[in-house]
């Protein structure tokens, strides 16, 4: 790609994980002044050993300051890559110490202030998680500065029709809803979001693919994908981006977990164009039209 089309472009980013955020040396240097044991390396090529990586990188941003140095050194990430917006989600059920959410709202500040970037965030529940958790995690969402929307991530095997009740507090707050749903998981999971859940943007969504009827109602409902091409194929996963695209429901790519998968949103937008034959102006003009916030 030109370099006129970097300086052209301003990007928004709908699907990243803050924890997947966290930078190697960051991880090492927090787990040091946490005392705990040193992070594994990036490595993995399938779900269950990403989650397993993910879980113990997670677990070194522990304080306050953790949090607020994570958000903005991805904010330095963001600004080399023109991107003015960005909606990032986090799992309070990861994060068990007192004042973290400090952090957050700090470093959101702090990225605002010195990069001229917003971000929204959206809190996740958690798939066959305690009821307990996904109450606090809805209690966040609701009394936290920034955020636009609550997420949903965990085992796709686990139906999330127990949770509809704390959506629906959620989508009353006015707060969007994205479940991860068809990563792993196939149409019915896709089905369910939408369906029982009254999910408008999905991450990933692609595990539809088989199921003419359930591409039927991404379709009928204008519902939105966030996919992420190299997220995907570094576990094994190699979906068709190009069906779901001739059939117009709307795509946004996204990086996932920028730190871990490694990869750029810039990357992203190339592989989806040159590997999946996609527009990466619809792409890029996507993300802006499926956000939540509207401030942006
Ligand atoms: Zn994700």
């Amino acid at each position: 790609m030109s370099d006129a089309r970097l300086t052209t472009e301003y990007l928004a980013e709908l699907h990243v994980h803050l924890e997947g955020t966290i930078r190697r040396e960051t991880a090492m240097t927090m787990s040091v002044q946490n005392g705990l044991p040193e992070p594994p390396q990036y490595e993995y090529s399938d779900l269950a050993g990403f989650l397993a990586v993910y879980g113990l990188v997670s677990g070194c941003m522990v304080t306050s300051h953790d949090f607020e140095r994570v958000i903005f050194e991805h904010g330095e990430a963001m600004a080399s890559q023109h991107i003015t917006y960005a909606e990032i989600s986090f799992n309070p059920s990861l994060h068990v110490a007192d004042g973290w959410i400090d952090g957050v709202v700090r470093g959101r500040a702090s990225v605002a202030q010195e990069f001229g970037i917003e971000i929204a965030w959206l809190v996740e529940l958690v798939r066959g998680g305690s009821a307990t958790a996904n109450e606090r995690a809805l209690d966040i969402a609701l009394t936290t500065e920034g955020v636009v929307g609550v997420g949903l991530v965990g085992n796709e095997s686990i139906s999330a029709a127990p949770l509809a009740g704390l959506v629906e507090r959620a989508h009353a707050a006015g707060l969007g809803f994205m479940p991860h749903a068809g990563q792993v998981g196939g149409p019915d999971v896709v089905r369910e979001a939408v369906e029982v859940l009254g999910a408008t943007r999905v991450a990933h969504g692609v595990g539809a693919e088989p199921d003419a009827d359930v591409l039927r109602l991404l379709v009928d409902r204008g519902v939105c994908l966030c996919v992420c091409p190299s997220s995907n194929a570094r576990i094994g996963l190699k979906p068709n981006f190009r069906k779901f695209a001739d059939l117009s429901i709307p795509l946004v790519v996204n990086t996932d977990d920028p730190a871990l998968v490694p990869t750029t949103l810039q990357r992203e937008l190339a592989v989806a164009e040159t590997a999946h034959r996609l527009n990466r102006g619809a792409l890029i003009a996507a993300a802006w039209q499926h956000r939540f916030g509207r401030h942006g």
